[in-house]
């Protein structure tokens, strides 16, 4: 059974200057059920992750001010929203979806959120839209629960999962492993476990082959008993901030390459959107529903 984190909240709240790249959140269940590849079974809604959830990868005082609404200026500028309580609800039911979503994963080897990948957010701060660093607390969810012992989390999303690696810079339970822009956002990198830096303008057969041969590493020497992947499709050559050349079929071949390992080593996933801004919204929507039906591809859905 694929199951699938969705909440009407994933899209409304969200500033009318920002609206365009989180249309995708509609569209891409829309589409998954006009083209038959889940059923309305497939679809739950979560619900809004508790204080204390959101304490298990963040600083107390910090989800304590977005919760309460005294989070200052000067941090509402770096998350890039001005606060509101929509806002903050919006990311508490986003990160419930990756928690469940992870749950689900444990039990049908793999499981999406429509949402997530808000791989920005650090221990103590938010940047770059990302409030709440879901992947981070449902990793330290299933740490603190005793549902995992070693988790893996691939980051290919084309800007660096910075504030995943800022949470687990000092972590021997969880791995964080990022691909990114050498040139792209942020510009002050973190330290991930691995880093891969990529030029602008890579193209598919050098971005694939140097995953490939990262994975089979991680797999072998991290030997995870769990793995989160941030999907984004802003490595896209359509995409407006991306700055490298991987074509929709390369993008693809990326998730088959991610998602493979993952059930040849028997490793229940769970795969959250992530970023992606290509000019026409239809590539943004295409690339996503490709990695739900690589999952369904691969593990016969
Ligand atoms: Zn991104």
């Amino acid at each position: 059974m694929l199951k699938i984190a969705f909440h009407p909240a994933y899209i409304y709240p969200v500033p009318e200057n920002h609206r365009f790249p989180m249309l995708k959140y509609e569209l891409i269940p829309s589409q998954l059920l006009y083209e038959g590849i889940i059923t309305k079974n497939s679809l739950f809604e979560p619900k809004k992750v508790d204080f204390q959830t959101a304490c298990l990868a963040h600083d107390t005082d910090y989800v304590r001010h977005l919760f309460d609404a005294t989070i200052n200026p000067k941090m509402q500028r770096r998350i890039g929203f001005p606060w509101s309580q929509q806002l903050v609800d919006r990311e508490r039911y986003l990160v419930d979806g990756t928690i469940q979503s992870a749950l689900f994963a444990r039990q049908y080897g793999i499981s999406f959120n429509v949402a997530g990948g808000t791989h920005h957010a650090g221990y103590d701060y938010g940047e770059g839209f990302c409030m709440l660093n879901d992947q981070a607390i449902a990793a330290t969810y299933l740490l603190d629960q005793g549902l995992a012992k070693r988790i893996l989390i691939i980051d290919l999303d084309v800007h660096q999962g910075n504030g995943t690696a800022h949470i687990f810079q000092n972590s021997r339970a969880v791995f964080t492993f990022s691909m990114h822009g050498a040139k792209n956002f942020p510009f002050i990198k973190e330290k991930s476990h691995v880093d891969i830096e990529l030029e602008d303008g890579l193209t598919d057969d050098i971005y694939l082959s140097l995953l490939e041969s990262n994975l089979k590493n991680l797999f072998d020497t991290v030997d995870p008993d769990f793995v989160f992947y941030q999907a984004g499709v802003d490595i896209l050559e359509t995409d407006k901030l991306g700055k490298l050349k991987v074509t929709p079929q390369g993008c693809k071949a990326r998730d088959y390459l991610v998602l493979s390992s993952c059930r040849h080593y028997n490793i229940p996933v769970q795969v959250s959107m992530g970023g992606g801004y290509s000019v026409h919204i239809k590539d943004i929507v295409n690339a996503h529903v490709e990695t739900y039906k690589a999952a369904v591809d691969i593990y016969e859905f």
